[in-house]
């Protein structure tokens, strides 16, 4: 398997701790509105990292977070919490938004077909580990005290900006002065925020004798610590990570152990929709559930993700939502080809499949696979790994037709042959109510699924 490593600017052949063995972490959700199409977009291209790494024979442990506390308005600990303020829109309490929008993204993880992660971690189930990860940071001389938290000095940790190839003359100089003069240098990061008395803050907890909450990236060094251990194999997460939140998972992961945090780093680019950012003020957010009422199966949308690379800017369309349901529609009725003539869709059956791996191999790209798809000749067999490869749900929304509608097939090709064309459009018709429709060739009656 061949990655592009942040860390190393380069693609590189994954070696992994253990063999045969990979350990990953993703960074998950801020879970205070519901997650849109573009935050599914990572969470695909990681899916098929897990498959692709699976298919090589690979056993994967794999930690997802879920972040209920401590994320502010900005990345730079600026601003309102994410989830306080989502529960002042909706009138609800923190927890309650949390446990929301948790099940609204896992619903629409599962109606994904994302593989399951080995486990799923709330923020907020690690509020001691966090504490104790501000005490190894303090006692190793990391952090200093401001009147509203601990703060993590990051010209204590020599290779601050070597991940993100920082400038951080250019940060100083950008950096907004009127807000926390208490900080030393201008890329400094709350490790944990104080609640001020009178503050209104839901999630809070008791923590050098006052009330206060974790700052937003210590959660992953955490869990990280606590569910896999350092280094991890592979970290995966948004390119809008890697100057800051991943920047300072790794600080604070050394500061705490004097540990890498991972081995290899990798980051999706962001996906735009009709040319614009995805923004609530352009009104142009849409979720799974949104794709579903405009006909669309959550299945066409991953593979309209899966089309494209995961270092690559994407520009989404409904109208290239269509071309990629057509495309699957295409696949999913060779498969009904495969069903109906186990010898018709097939020849270098075992080359092209070899050909579709190998290219997932190679820095993912499904892109490629996906070419080769279209372009081989398949037999059931080769879609049932492709589907396990890409997680598609090929196989599954393909089932073959019932007894009855074959009888109806026979009763129309007898039809057909006695030249009673009236019902043999009839029974066409009969089937097409039920999705299927027929097409009539050189060698036969041919069914395909309609939608
Ligand atoms: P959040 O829930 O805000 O923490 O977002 C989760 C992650 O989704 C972000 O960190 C990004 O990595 C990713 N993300 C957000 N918007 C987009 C987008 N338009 N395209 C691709 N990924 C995105
Ligand atoms: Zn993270």
């Amino acid at each position: 398997m061949k990655l592009f490593n942040t860390a190393e600017r380069k693609i590189e052949t994954l070696k992994t701790i253990e063999d045969g063995k990979v350990r990953i972490y993703t960074c998950g959700p801020t879970v205070y509105s519901a997650p849109h199409i573009g935050n599914f977009a990572s969470y695909i291209y990681w899916d098929l990292l897990v498959r692709a790494l699976k298919a090589e024979g690979y056993k994967v442990t794999r930690v997802l977070n879920l972040t209920d506390v401590g994320h502010l308005a900005s990345d730079a600990d600026d601003g309102e919490d994410k989830m306080e303020k989502g529960a002042k829109k909706e009138g609800k309490t923190v927890w309650e938004i949390a446990d929301f929008y948790i099940s609204k993204y896992m619903n629409d993880f599962h109606a994904l077909n994302l593989v399951e992660p080995t486990k799923i971690c709330r923020a907020t189930d690690y509020i001691k580990e966090d504490m104790a990860a501000v005490d190894a940071m303090t006692k190793n001389g990391f952090t200093y005290e401001t009147s509203d938290g601990i703060y993590f000095d990051t010209s204590k940790y020599n290779n601050y900006a070597k991940f993100a190839n920082l400038d951080l003359e250019n940060i100083k100089a950008g950096a907004r002065v009127e807000f926390n003069d208490e900080k030393r240098n201008a890329s400094d990061f709350a490790v944990w925020k104080f609640i001020k008395p009178g503050e209104n803050h839901a999630m809070r907890w008791d923590y050098l004798g006052r009330p206060g909450y974790p700052g937003w990236h210590l959660e992953c060094s955490t869990i990280i610590d606590t569910e896999l251990g350092e280094p991890i194999d592979i970290h995966t997460g948004g390119i809008d990570h890697i100057p800051v939140h991943h920047t300072n998972e790794i600080a604070q992961t050394y500061a705490i152990s004097g540990k890498k945090l991972a081995n290899y780093w990798l980051h999706c680019n962001f996906i735009n929709i009709d040319g614009q950012k995805i923004s609530k003020s352009l009104g142009n957010i849409y979720t799974i559930e949104d794709l579903v009422e405009r006909g669309f199966s959550p299945m066409d949308f991953k593979l309209w993700i899966l089309q494209g690379h995961y270092q690559s800017d994407r520009n989404f369309t409904f109208e290239s939502l269509d071309a990629a349901k057509n495309r699957r529609l295409n696949w999913r009725n060779r498969i009904a080809l495969c069903l109906q003539n186990p010898g018709r869709d097939c020849g270098f059956t075992r080359e092209s499949l070899q050909n579709v791996l190998s290219a997932v191999s190679n820095n993912l790209n499904s892109a490629e696979a996906f070419a080769i798809i279209d372009n081989s000749k398949l037999t059931y067999e080769d879609w049932v790994a492709i589907d396990e490869l890409f997680g598609l749900n090929l196989i599954n929304d393909s089932p073959d037709i019932s007894d009855v509608q074959k009888a109806l097939l026979k009763e129309r090709k007898q039809a057909r042959e006695a030249k009673d064309w009236q019902k043999s459009d009839d029974i066409r018709h009969e089937l097409e109510l039920q999705g299927i429709t027929i097409k009539d060739g050189p060698t036969g009656q041919i069914w395909q699924y309609l939608n």
